[in-house]
């Protein structure tokens, strides 16, 4: 019997490490839904689309394909933009930190990204991780996460990682971005970052990678188990 997991919260939480961390050991599909809002970024800026110009929007919008693939070396599943990998551009590039969630407040953009995100929500056996999984993109998830941590703890591990990609940024930079990206993604007025009323909160402040999977797969087992009655 496989379930669909619906994980949402702050910016830098880990949601997407405890996704592919379930998605492997449950041999479930992960969809990364903010790296298809980076993606969609990355187009925007790349092609000088002006936000403000409806227009402009639908038409980018026309011309974007994203796609996941699985790199065989790896075996990590990385992201394509009309057939060019961006994996590494959309999690080092600044720019797309610095206005991916004005992008993501766009109704057009929202509309765009969630059919094709429950199209992928249909079969069951999935793990999807954002920010209106649990309350728009697939309500009917039979388990939903929130995940939140102290925005010091975020900033410092989302610091480590941008430095072990050769990014030089600091403490404070990061900070501001997280902060920046969490109010807007909580204030805009569509699908708006919050827990689902049927969500887990978890907060991951002290702990450490396994521990949160541990806690994470009792749930699973359970909700596995309830599901198959
Ligand atoms: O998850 P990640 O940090 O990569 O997401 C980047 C941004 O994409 C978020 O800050 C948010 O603005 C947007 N996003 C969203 N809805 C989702 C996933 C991401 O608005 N379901």
């Amino acid at each position: 019997m496989k379930i669909t997991v619906a994980i949402d919260g702050y910016s830098s939480c880990g949601k997407s490490t405890l996704a592919k961390q379930l998605a492997a050991a449950l041999n479930y599909s992960y969809v990364d839904t903010g790296a298809m809002y980076r993606a969609l970024t990355l187009y925007f800026i790349r092609n000088q689309v002006d936000i403000f110009h409806p227009d402009q929007v639908n038409n980018a919008l026309n011309n974007i394909s994203i796609e996941f693939k699985i790199n065989p070396k790896t075996q990590q599943q990385e992201t394509y933009l009309n057939g060019e990998n961006i994996e590494s551009e959309i999690r080092i590039n600044p720019r797309v930190a610095s206005v991916v969630s004005e992008v993501s407040a766009i109704s057009e953009v929202r509309r765009f990204l969630v059919k094709q995100q429950q199209q992928l929500g249909k079969l069951k056996g999935i793990v999807m991780d954002g920010r209106d999984i649990g309350t728009v993109v697939l309500p009917d998830a039979e388990l939903k996460l929130f995940v939140t941590a102290d925005p010091i703890v975020r900033a410092k591990r989302r610091l480590d990682e941008l430095v072990e990609k050769g990014q030089a940024t600091t403490i404070e930079e990061v900070l501001a971005n997280l902060e920046k990206r969490d109010f807007i993604d909580s204030n805009r007025d569509d699908s708006p970052l919050m827990q689902a009323s049927d969500a887990i909160v978890l907060d991951n402040s002290n702990l450490t990678k396994e521990e949160q999977f541990d806690w994470v797969m009792k749930l699973v087992n359970q909700h596995i188990g309830s599901s198959t009655n």
